[in-house]
């Protein structure tokens, strides 16, 4: 089966594999000129289906539980599994308690274990709460390998066009996030910084908890680190404000002071494309089938996605419509 992609954001690119895994002949067409740009590129690479369930609902939880495996199976050597680390100032220690409260699969960490962990904070945080079962990647590295993998697999990449000169494509998959035509899709902007430092060193993700400023910070390679990242009902892509400039920087200088002196090496901002509810959806309208609506959880929630995509691609005859279908994201009552 021959099957156009449309889209080389995280939500194309493992619909891609999966389909490709399965036999078909893969064509992915992207409007950019490479892999970089779009929401993907500026996310922080969490995989984190504990941490988020604090403010989503349960599909997100057991959609997510088994992303950092699919990760880890396609893109061998990208994913690092050291948990989530979550920490409150003295001050904001009710949030802890209420993030806590809100969220499963956690253990309560002291003062001690907190400096065994991440040597950097010792002494900056009374209490903590580790998620030791979550994961992250560099979204960066992940989505490059992944086109690296899916390119030796046979699957051509046209880019700077919206589709391939040649047709005749069986099935089309939609994944083009927040172009694509539905009256349904907000747009939820989120603002980071990549912050360059030789003095501080983290393993894991860490989130500060704060009441008007919730932060996470991300390890990258070559002592970089992602800070993000702003929530904003909003589809602008203009630059980031100084407003939130100055939130994501005292939150960074809150966790450690050295991060007062780093380099911002970057600054950048994302429209996570999300549906009403905030759940993703996969839905088949003709010969297409549309993954959209990933919002904060497109690592985590787009090898699910794309599963029940290539499902729903595989399991129809090939000659016939694809009936309209939504596939739900099994809401727990
Ligand atoms: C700051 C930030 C931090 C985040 N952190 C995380 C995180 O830690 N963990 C997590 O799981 N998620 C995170 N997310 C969410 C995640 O980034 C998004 O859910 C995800 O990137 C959406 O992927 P997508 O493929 O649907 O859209 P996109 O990545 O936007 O890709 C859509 C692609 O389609 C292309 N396109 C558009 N129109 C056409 C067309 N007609 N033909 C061909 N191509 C077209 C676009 O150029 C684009 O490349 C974060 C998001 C942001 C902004």
């Amino acid at each position: 089966m021959r099957v156009l992609v449309k889209g080389a954001g995280v939500a194309g690119l493992t619909v891609a594999f999966e389909l490709a895994t399965r036999g078909a002949a893969v064509t992915v067409a992207e409007t950019r000129h490479g892999l970089g740009g779009n929401a993907s590129w500026f996310a922080g690479g969490m995989l984190a289906p504990w941490c988020e369930r604090e403010s989503a609902e349960q599909p997100v939880l057991d959609l997510g539980r088994d992303a950092a495996d699919w990760w880890e199976a396609a893109t061998p050597g990208q994913v690092t599994r050291a948990g989530t680390l979550v920490v409150a100032a003295p001050r904001d220690a009710g949030e802890l308690d209420r993030f806590a409260s809100r969220t499963s699969g956690h253990r309560r960490v002291d003062e001690d274990e907190i400096a065994l962990l991440e040597p950097d904070l010792a002494g900056r945080f009374r209490r903590g709460l580790l998620f030791s079962d979550e994961a992250h990647l560099d979204p960066r590295q992940a989505m490059a390998a992944l086109h690296d993998r899916l390119a030796a697999m046979g699957v051509e990449f046209h880019f700077c066009a919206d589709a391939p000169a040649v047709s005749g494509f069986g099935r089309q998959i939609d994944c083009t996030g927040m172009s694509a035509v539905d009256g349904r899709l907000r747009g939820v902007r989120g603002e980071m910084l990549i912050l360059r430092t030789p003095d501080v060193s983290l393993s894991r993700p860490v989130r500060l908890l704060h009441p008007r400023f919730p932060l996470y910070m991300v390890p990258r390679t070559d002592h970089r680190f992602m800070i993000g990242a702003t929530m904003i009902e909003s589809q602008s892509t203009g630059p980031v404000t100084a407003r939130s400039m100055m939130e994501l920087l005292g939150a960074a200088y809150a966790l450690h002071p050295a991060f007062g002196e780093a380099d911002i090496i970057e600054t950048g901002v994302g429209i996570r494309p999300a549906f009403p509810d905030n759940l993703p959806r996969v839905e088949a309208c003709g010969s297409t089938v549309a993954i959209n609506g990933l919002y904060r959880h497109g690592f985590l929630l787009a090898p699910a996605m794309a599963r029940q995509a290539a499902d729903l691609v595989f399991n129809h005859d090939g000659t016939k419509e694809l009936a309209h279908e939504t596939v739900g994201q099994r809401r727990s009552a």
